[in-house]
């Protein structure tokens, strides 16, 4: 869920658009009339991890996804950890799998929710008990992954390619059955 910024987070001013001499220039942005506040609205770091366990890439499923849906572990990152600590509490917080060692993948946009992608590949080990934010999950072989068009998914595509296989991408028509999970059968 992306908020709306609309009053000073210091004095609770109606924010309004003034222009004021920054570093690049001449710049509007959403700023307090009377103590000065600038909503800055810079982007905010995620977390997202794909996690190896015993040789396979685990893919899960969240609550509020549609049926064929499954990505990434991602999560916010808490004031006080670095993204290695906090990318290890995630995986731990939602699969239960303890993070033995973490390399970064990359940095990625995702401009819709104002958000930059710190991406890890994650080797991790244990039993996989889900949160209740999971719904199921999946393991993969490395050859069977397929990748989807948005940050996380190129994420995993780069990591693929670090490992000898050159990524597959979904089709457009079934990145589209894929998010809006058609042809589900029904749940038990
Ligand atoms: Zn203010």
């Amino acid at each position: 869920m992306l908020y709306e910024v609309r009053h000073c987070t210091h004095c609770g001013t109606t924010l309004q658009p003034i222009t004021l001499a920054e570093d690049g220039g001449d710049k509007e942005r959403l700023r307090c009339p009377a103590c000065g506040w600038t909503h800055w609205n810079n982007p905010t770091p995620v977390l997202a991890a794909i996690v190896e366990v015993g040789g396979k890439v685990l893919l899960a499923r969240n609550a509020a996804w549609p049926g064929k849906m499954f990505a990434l572990i991602t999560g916010f990152m808490e004031a006080g950890e670095s993204p290695q600590e906090g990318i290890a509490r995630e995986v731990k917080e939602e699969t239960n799998l303890d993070v033995l060692s973490t390399t970064m993948v990359g940095a990625y946009e995702f401009l819709r929710m104002n958000q930059v992608i710190i991406a890890y590949h994650v080797v991790a080990e244990g039993e996989v008990r889900l949160s209740p934010e999971l719904v199921d999950y999946r393991l993969y072989d490395l050859a069977d992954l397929k990748c989807w068009p948005a940050g996380t998914g190129y994420a995993l595509a780069d990591w693929l390619r670090t490992r000898g296989h050159e990524p597959v991408f979904f089709t457009a028509e079934e990145n589209e059955e894929r998010r809006r999970g058609l042809n589900l059968p029904p749940k038990d």
